[in-house]
């Protein structure tokens, strides 16, 4: 015997099991291969057969069951116990099993491992395969396969986040370099989006989606840098027939979803378009065996709309998640105020695709300034909305025929918000007007639901449970006959217990009790001591022998066998009613489906614009001015994340810093080491970004002409597993930017060329400038700590020198982050090495050094080599214990030394130089 996953005790039996693999082999199996296998083993092997590359998790009673390789694979995944059930081959059987209620937990570990998961149940009452004959098998089938892009389930679900599934097919029949169609879901939510995107944009079109799961036909699968892609976005990758991309089923199976005849109102779509589509709903319909989700009409990608951001910019600027991998620390984390998760995957939806458009910025804006200057109707709001149900995903669970109680309660509470939401804008609105985003928002609020509110509140109770199987979820006095059962019942379950103390009486036997079991159904039983009275007459004659444990007897009665019957016929009618009412309550809430739909959009777009006005205020962001210019002017500019984070730690003030690339549009940005330049040119990328999802900005003031894509090279990574070197991705991070950018683009470059030798470095530094300021003619930022690249600024007619200011006080550097109009001609690298904690002996070496190279203008010869003492000559010993610690002098000494310029010195100067070192000495 062993222990379960779930405590369970399993008994071993010898059923004969026949030895198979996942994946491909799964399919390999011949008839041969079922011979000598027990009925039960051959329905195994022929379902798990059926479905290759899955876990299958076989229902036996109030378990999924795992065996073979699935089990083995799955235990160790899952940390539970392997057991074994009976023996194939001579070979022990490996077994493991996770209790039904608590399945998801196990799936979800599952999922998150990579594995994919067939979900085989029981398709009748055991009872009923028991009628067919003792060794009736009871039939099962797979009901579903559980995949990383076509999860539903609450538990499964990250709230805040879509769950989506992609399908790519390239635009030109096998050749991956033309580009792709790409086609989307969230079946959770049925959001649908269908476009195109060139090669080179793929994996900023992936990152910006974030797919759980990406499609793609059999013959790609062994394309490299697109495995690449779409393990970099973190998605899992799964092929699929070629046939399944099939562009004439894909238009007839979108024209079916979306219950049209034609589908030029939902625009034009090209050959590739549909094959993905095609893909799509196949795969959907594979794993859903015939259950359709509520998709919403697609949305078009791509045309320009949206702001383009490749996947190392949006790793770089840490959108929506930081390097780390979470959300903690991004510019998602930094500005999220929703209170809703529908909500806050608006939010993050918007943050991954910036618009383009003026006027749907401004709309955006006008919104967000509406709810900003109506404080008390954004708190009261917002607090309504806190308690709203997310209505989408319930929709999503009952379309898809997996929906429960609490799923219909969902979604009458959320019309409840809904109806108190409109009702809280319907004064304002009055009143005042209200921008359109707003008008808009609220009509879809008030749709049409037909009643079903009202409908769903007569009929749900206010508890609900969890599964819609036991009942109990249907109101007292919505059903007569419903009431009726339910009284019925639980009157016989009160003369049941007026019964047992009858019976009690009556036998004199005072521990006598009536009980219940799945088996026997009611019976009353005694300890073994008593049972001889009841089993003697007079007694005997009414109570009739069932059952002999070890230390009790079992016995009913004609009138105990009566009452059961009542019982169980009253909560078996009781319960199929409410079955029946929940059938039609499901079927009118699917009834209203888009409307539905379009209202959980709403409120989500509605917290999200809250929670943009909430920012706003708590921040002091301003709104910016959005237009077709090239201007970019802002002043009093602050990084959205770093001044939070300062905040938090109250270490200081964030110093807000102005930046106009309107006129000079190249700025090269120079300053110390730690001075804040990433920190600038960030903070200036974030506030385009802010501005063109619709937000007010952490700025006094903005005026931003509207970029149509955006690149950042900030840092240094390597990229290993694609073969590249740091230098080879900072490179290949360059051409792109270089290849792609326009003169309506936003670049921001942090230290391209520094992982080479420096004269190599410097060459392309200095050729990527004069490239973005004369050829792309895009709006850009360039820190470096090559400083020879300033003199640059005077050739170039838009480019302006700026430095960050620091102040140096005795030995120190002091940073004052502030930007200011000139070039800095010192990194002050030492002094930063310094405050890192480098050892004193190497910070008095390499102020030698330096002095030493400064000399000879960074080569050194013989000469100066032959000059320059050796480290461990010159290297101060640690002091002793007791002895004085000299090494500061030392580094003073020597830093005094350094600042010697012999040639350019007065004999008096020279003099004074003599005093002072000796001073030190
Ligand atoms: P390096 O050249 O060494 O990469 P850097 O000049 O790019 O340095 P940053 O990394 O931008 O410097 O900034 C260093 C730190 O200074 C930041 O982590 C931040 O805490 C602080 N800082 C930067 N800018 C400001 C500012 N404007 N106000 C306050 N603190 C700032």
């Amino acid at each position: 015997m062993k222990q379960h996953a779930g405590g369970r005790v399993l008994a071993e039996d010898s059923g004969a099991f026949i030895g198979m693999r996942r994946g491909s082999a799964d399919s390999d199996m011949s008839d041969a291969d079922f011979a000598g296998m027990t009925p039960m083993m051959a329905q195994y092997a022929r379902i798990k057969a059926a479905n290759p590359g899955c876990l299958l998790f076989y229902r036996m009673g109030d378990f999924f069951e795992l065996f073979f390789d699935d089990a083995i694979e799955a235990s160790q995944a899952l940390g539970i116990q392997l057991t074994k059930r009976g023996k194939h081959k001579g070979d022990d059987i490996p077994m493991c099993g996770v209790p039904v209620v608590r399945s998801d937990e196990y799936l979800q570990k599952l999922i998150a491992c990579g594995f994919r998961v067939a979900i085989c149940e029981q398709l009748e009452d055991p009872a009923a395969a028991k009628k067919r004959g003792a060794k009736s098998v009871v039939e099962r089938g797979v009901i579903r396969l559980v995949t990383p892009g076509t999860i539903t389930e609450e538990t499964l679900l990250d709230a805040a986040a879509n769950n989506y599934l992609t399908a790519l097919a390239p635009l030109a029949g096998s050749d991956a370099e033309a580009g792709f169609a790409l086609a989307t879901v969230d079946i959770s939510t049925g959001d649908c989006m269908i476009g195109c995107c060139d090669h080179a944009d793929l994996a900023g079109e992936l990152t910006r989606l974030s797919p759980r799961e990406v499609l793609i036909a059999d013959e790609l699968s062994g394309d490299k840098e697109l495995r690449a892609i779409v393990s970099y976005c973190g998605a899992a990758m799964t092929p699929l027939p070629e046939a399944h991309f099939d562009a004439r089923s894909g238009e007839a199976a979108l024209k079916q979803e979306l219950g049209v005849a034609a589908l030029d109102a939902y625009g034009t779509f090209p050959k590739a378009e549909l094959s993905a589509a095609g893909a799509l709903l196949k795969y959907i319909e594979i794993t859903q065996i015939g259950q359709k989700p509520v998709l919403c009409p697609p949305r078009r990608l791509g045309g320009g709309d949206y702001l383009l951001i490749d996947a190392s910019t949006r790793a770089n600027l840490e959108l929506t998640r930081a390097q780390s991998g979470g959300k903690q620390g991004s510019l998602l984390s930094a500005i999220d105020r929703t209170v809703t998760g529908a909500g806050s995957r608006e939010l993050a939806a918007r943050l991954s695709s910036p618009l383009t458009s003026p006027d749907a910025i401004k709309a955006r804006l006008d919104a967000v300034a509406f709810l900003k200057d109506r404080q008390m109707l954004r708190a009261q709001m917002r607090e309504t909305l806190k308690g709203m149900p997310d209505i989408a995903r319930a929709l999503s669970r009952l379309s898809l025929d997996r929906g429960g109680p609490r799923d219909l309660g969902g979604i009458r509470d959320g019309l409840q918000c809904a109806a108190d939401i409109a009702e809280l804008l319907a004064r304002p609105l009055a009143a005042d007007g209200a921008p359109q985003d707003i008008d808009r928002i609220s009509a879809r609020i008030m749709g049409k639901f037909g009643g079903l509110r009202g409908k769903l509140s007569a009929a749900l109770a206010d508890e609900l449970p969890h599964l819609k199987r036991d009942g109990g979820f249907i109101r007292q006095g919505f059903s007569a006959d419903l009431d009726e059962n339910r009284q019925l019942r639980d009157d016989s379950r009160t003369m049941i217990a007026k019964m047992q103390a009858r019976y009690a009486g009556e036998t004199g036997v005072k521990g006598l009790k009536v009980k219940h079991n799945n088996i026997l159904g009611y019976f009353i039983e005694t300890t073994a001591a008593n049972a001889p009275a009841l089993q003697k007459p007079p007694l005997s004659e009414t109570f009739r022998h069932r059952q002999t444990l070890a230390n009790q007897v079992r016995f009913t009665t004609e009138e105990l066998a009566g009452a059961e019957a009542k019982i169980t016929g009253a909560a078996d009618r009781a319960l199929a009613i409410e079955q029946e009412i929940f059938g039609q309550l499901r079927s009118e809430a699917l009834g209203c489906e888009r409307e539905l739909m379009a209202c959980s959009l709403a409120l989500a777009e509605l917290d999200a614009t809250c929670a943009l006005a909430e920012l706003a205020e708590e921040q002091n962001y301003c709104r910016p001015q959005v237009d077709d210019s090239k201007a970019f002017a802002i002043e009093g500019g602050r990084h959205p994340v770093v001044e939070q984070a300062l905040a938090k730690m109250r270490s200081g003030p964030f110093i807000a810093n102005n930046c106009d690339l309107s006129r000079d549009r190249l700025w090269l940005v120079t300053g110390p080491n730690m001075a804040g330049k990433s920190t600038f040119l960030r903070q200036n990328a974030l506030i385009a970004i802010l501005a063109q999802i619709g937000s007010f900005v952490s700025a006094s003031s903005a005026h931003i002409g509207v970029a149509d894509r955006l690149f950042s090279r900030v840092g240094a990574s390597d990229d290993l597993a694609r073969g590249r070197s740091t230098f080879m991705v900072e490179m290949v991070e360059t051409a792109a930017i270089l290849n792609q950018a326009t003169d309506r683009s936003l670049v921001i470059l942090d230290e391209i060329g520094r992982g080479t030798a420096t004269f190599d470095g410097l060459s392309i530094a200095w050729a990527t400038v004069e490239h973005l300021h004369d050829i792309s003619q895009c709006r850009a930022l360039f820190a470096t700590h090559y400083h020879e690249l300033t003199a640059m600024a005077e050739k170039l007619g838009a480019a302006l020198n700026v430095t960050v200011s620091v102040k140096e006080w005795k030995d120190n550097i002091v940073f004052l982050h502030e930007v200011i109009p000139g070039a800095a001609d010192r990194s002050y690298g030492i002094q930063v090495a310094k405050l890192a904690g480098l050892p004193k002996p190497v910070i008095a070496r390499a102020r030698q050094v330096l002095a030493r190279l400064e000399k000879t203008q960074g080569r050194p010869n013989a000469e100066v080599l032959e000059d320059l003492p050796l480290f461990a000559a010159m290297a101060p010993a640690e002091p002793g214990e007791g002895e004085p610690d000299d090494s500061a002098r030392l580094e003073e000494l020597a830093e005094a030394i350094g600042e010697i310029d012999p040639d350019n010195m007065s004999p008096r100067e020279a003099l004074e130089a003599l005093y002072r070192l000796k001073a030190l000495s």
